[in-house]
């Protein structure tokens, strides 16, 4: 129900990022060509196929792009993989979405005027990518995400994803935001002790902050909120910065103001920003609050980003995910039957 007031000035209304759909050109196939030494995926259709998916059920809000990169990446850069990036990135466009040129493929291949021979050289040049690019863009995207989610987490008690935030990835590794914390504090920190034994018993214990890197398991010895303004502006410092303009919503064909984009990462990036604008007020102890509905969250399970839809969903959809769930239900009510019993 439309609400004058509330719902015309709510950032939700006024850019209408999470639920804005993208009207978006797929290619079938990417042929990998290299100029320069560097790597160069470039799109392949023949006539018969089709670059714009007409239904709309089957186009992606920016935050199910959002979603669906950052898993991209997630696997891309985990240590373990043995897939071929580039096969990864292909595979992952002709699934989803053409990365960039977003809007002005979408015309072209939408033109009046449009038949295959004339237009069909012009959209495959245009669309032409480089590997490099592509990663450059899409690591700060998903390290990004991953603080700001650790940042939300740490702020409700959890610190396992802040203490896991650094980890070494396979191309990129993760923001040592959160690693100065893992060690004691230094000296300076310890002016006022008078006591040198301890502080010299302290500064052998304090081991390098390379040390700690590589240990995601290290326990907090300061707590990061006590700089929770720093970290804040931090976190808002690594957003880029966007053009706004009028669209149309290509499911609901409404007019929305909202970015102009030329890549599925300026998607992605602005809806993440919807998410931390519509998170950060929230200082609300209750635990369920910060997590409205649409907001990524990583599945405590899999790890997997996926968009919550209730309030106290906390894991994926995963069948294996949903078996974990269940498991740790049972026991947790195993468990609380058990502490009944006892009363
Ligand atoms: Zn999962």
């Amino acid at each position: 129900m439309f609400k004058p007031h509330v719902d015309v000035l709510s950032f939700g209304e006024i850019g209408g990022v999470g639920e804005m759909t993208y009207c978006t050109v797929r290619f079938p196939r990417y042929e990998l060509r290299y100029e320069n030494d560097a790597a160069l995926l470039c799109p392949r259709y023949e006539e018969n196929e089709q670059l714009i998916d007409r239904q709309a059920d089957t186009l992606l809000t920016g935050q199910e792009l959002l979603v669906s990169l950052c898993n991209l990446y997630r696997a891309i850069n985990d240590p373990a993989c043995k897939s071929n990036p580039i096969d990864m990135i292909a595979e992952w466009c002709s699934s989803n979405i053409h990365p960039y040129h977003v809007d002005s493929l979408y015309d072209l291949a939408n033109d009046a005027g449009y038949d295959y021979d004339s237009y069909s050289d012009m959209i495959m040049q245009d669309g032409i990518f480089s590997v490099d690019d592509f990663m450059r863009d899409l690591a700060p995207l998903y390290h990004t995400t991953c603080f700001h989610h650790a940042l939300l987490q740490l702020i409700r008690g959890n610190d396992v994803f802040a203490r896991e935030l650094y980890y070494e990835g396979r191309f990129n590794d993760g923001y040592a935001f959160f690693e100065k914390y893992k060690y004691a504090p230094t000296v300076e920190n310890n002016l006022c002790s008078d006591n040198l034994l301890a502080e010299m018993l302290e500064n052998a214990q304090a081991e390098s902050f390379e040390d700690h890197c590589s240990d995601n398991h290290q326990e907090f010895r300061q707590n990061p909120l006590q700089d929770l303004e720093y970290l804040h502006t931090t976190l808002l410092s690594l957003f880029p910065e966007f053009k706004m303009k009028l669209r149309k919503d290509a499911k609901t064909n409404r007019i929305l103001f909202a970015a102009d984009v030329y890549s599925v990462f300026d998607l992605a990036w602005y809806a993440l920003s919807r998410s931390v604008a519509n998170d950060a007020p929230d200082y609300d102890l209750n635990p369920n609050s910060m997590y409205s509905d649409g907001t990524p969250m990583a599945c405590l399970h899999c790890g997997n980003f996926f968009i919550r839809r209730g309030p106290r969903q906390r894991y994926c959809t995963n069948p294996s995910c949903q078996a974990a769930r269940q498991r740790i239900n049972q026991r947790n009510l195993r468990e609380r039957r058990r502490i009944q019993q006892q009363q």
